[in-house]
């Protein structure tokens, strides 16, 4: 940690969880909770710093009453450790740090009762309330600065609001030593490797940063057979509460007023107002404007922006600086240097596409020839027993061939017969479904950049597609079982129940590409296939498909950095 000091409060996450102290401590990652919101609004008041004449005032109504000071902060040295008191009353050479805690305090259940009067006893038991161990910590590290500023602290308090209680604990060499320990224990957390989930645990689905942890996910993966001790708890929400927000007309403008984002045309009428609280990201396409203050805005509140060509070819990417991390990145780097490494994520990824592939076509082809879905349950098979990442292409070139073969074959109309003398064509795509697949592919590489960054992953560095510069080679990859399901499986609705028609696309010299209209079809349609739920298959909940895509990611987090031992991805019947 160089010459760094440690939170008090970072400390003390270290005795409720290891794992929680690593991820705040040394990835510096916060995500806000219930728990989390509630703690800020009991501490808002407390947190008010002092100032001195407000101290004096006090002194001079009763000269004889301690001195209290909000938020005082300390800082050691000699134990690289800083905290600010919630509150510090001071007499003379005596001080009392009080901590102000928004739940309720440690009950001690003694052995349940027996007869009525044993249940007397025990309820009066039950009563006794005690500090939480990491209550203990924070108070007991915030005493060892108060005397090594001069104080002498015999006791410290604990004030849970929930009961509007207050605890008085002695600061006896017993809290001290126990204090001292935690530090020592969470210096030595933060400099090796992030320590595994807790298993099964009560705090878990309460824990602001279950949703990055995959506490039960990591676990299951990790039992020696699945399902028999665990089955991971349905905690994470299935969709996003937030919306995705696209702006594509050109020349409107995009500020801020407020906590609101505001939307104005050329005139600079007001068009649309957002709510900053319930946008999840914002997507620019073409020249549209954003003020540099709503760009501030946005960045606060850790929403990512992209900015896209009018055709949708993804330029630029501002996402906040909360989602790096160095840990997982070096972790990243580390297991792609390893040809065995990309081998595995290379099987996994090719054998999802094609089983999803084969899928697709089972559900949508009328006429679908007898022998092509075995063909590509053997291609699937086949890449999935491969020795190189060069046999795994061959396979994914076959079973890509006959995909798109009989891929028209799922369409209605003329688009279809197009298709079908044409092939998949990507630069310039010639006919409308065409068209439409390279646009759905890149909106599909634009979300998964957007779940590789929220899993601290870097997009550019791949273990599959080549990394070069400007392209996202791990977002190529992670999208790979994800095409069929969500691109391709758009591209047949939309055309089959005719949200999109010839007249939603428009020829150049340059291709066929969509028109204001047809765009606006599609993300409509994008909008609702990443929002539909579907079953996981190992962990058995549902989820939308962008939870899906952004629970993915975490899990290739999870495998590089050595939590889990392999990797499966999502496959539908
Ligand atoms: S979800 Fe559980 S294991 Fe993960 S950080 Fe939170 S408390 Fe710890």
């Amino acid at each position: 940690m160089g010459e760094s000091f440690w939170p008090a409060r970072n400390v003390a996450e270290y005795i409720y969880c290891p794992r929680l102290f690593y991820y705040m401590q040394v990835e510096g990652i916060q995500l806000p909770s219930q728990d989390t919101e509630k703690g800020l609004a009991v501490h808002r008041r407390v947190d008010q710093p002092s100032t001195g004449p407000a101290a004096g005032a006090a002194e001079e109504e009763d000269p004889g009453r301690p001195a209290v000071l909000r938020s005082l902060v300390l800082s050691s040295r000699h134990l690289q450790l800083t905290a600010t008191l919630d509150l510090t009353e001071i007499d003379g050479k005596y001080a009392v740090p009080i901590e102000y805690r928004k739940g309720r305090p440690k009950r001690f259940f003694a052995k349940p009762p027996q007869t009525e009067e044993e249940e007397d006893d025990f309820n009066r038991a039950a009563q006794a309330p005690q500090p939480w161990p990491i209550d203990r910590v924070q108070v007991g590290l915030q005493a060892l600065l108060l005397e090594e500023a001069g104080y002498t602290v015999v006791k410290a308090v604990l004030y849970y609001s929930s009961e509007k209680l207050k605890l008085t604990i002695p600061v006896d060499d017993a809290l001290k030593a126990e204090a001292l320990e935690a530090l020592q224990q969470a210096k030595d957390c933060a400099a090796g490797e992030r320590p595994l989930p807790l298993v099964n645990d009560p705090r878990c689905p309460r824990c602001s940063l279950q949703p990055l942890c995959l506490p039960d996910e990591i676990n299951y993966q990790r039992t020696p057979k699945p399902g028999d001790e665990l089955t991971p708890r349905k905690i994470w929400p299935p969709r996003d509460d937030g919306i995705h927000v696209v702006a594509q007309q050109e020349g409107v403008k995009i500020g801020i007023r407020g906590m609101e984002l505001r939307v104005t045309d050329r005139t600079g009428a007001v068009v649309r107002t957002i709510p900053l609280a319930n946008i999840e990201s914002l997507s620019l396409l073409g020249p549209v404007q954003l003020t540099t203050q709503a760009l501030h805005a946005l960045a606060n509140m850790n929403i990512p922006i992209a900015y896209l060509s009018a055709a949708g070819r993804l330029l630029a990417i501002i996402d906040p600086l909360d989602s790096v991390s160095a840990a997982i990145r070096r972790a990243q780097v580390r297991q792609f240097d390893c040809a065995e490494k990309c081998l595995e994520l290379t099987r996994a990824l090719i054998t999802a596409k094609i089983a999803n592939q084969r899928t697709l076509l089972l559900r949508n082809h009328k006429g679908l020839p007898e022998n092509v879905a075995d063909e590509l349950a053997k291609e699937a098979k086949s890449a999935a027993a491969a020795a190189s990442i060069e046999s795994i292409r061959g396979h994914e070139g076959q079973a890509a061939a006959l995909y798109f073969k009989h891929f028209s074959g799922m369409f209605k109309g003329k688009v279809a017969e197009e298709f079908d003398n044409n092939g998949r064509q990507r630069r310039p795509p010639p006919d409308p479904i065409n068209a439409c697949l390279s646009f759905a592919y890149t909106m599909l590489t634009h979300e998964c950049t957007a779940a590789l960054r929220t899993a601290r992953l870097e997009p550019a560095i791949g273990g599959f597609h080549v990394s070069k510069p400007g392209r996202p080679a791990f977002a190529l990859d992670l999208m790979e079982p994800f095409r069929p399901l969500i691109a391709d499986s758009i591209a047949v609705t939309c055309f089959n129940k005719g949200e999109l028609t010839e007249g939603h696309f428009m020829r150049t010299v340059s291709g066929c590409a969509f028109t204001d209209a047809g765009r606006r079809s599609f993300f409509n349609a994008l909008g609702r296939r990443m929002d539909t739920e579907i079953t996981h298959p190992l962990f058995e909940y549902r989820l939308s498909y962008r939870r899906m895509i952004i629970l993915h990611a975490r899990m290739i987090a999870a495998w590089l950095a050595e939590e889990i031992p392999s990797l499966a991805f999502l496959t539908t019947r």
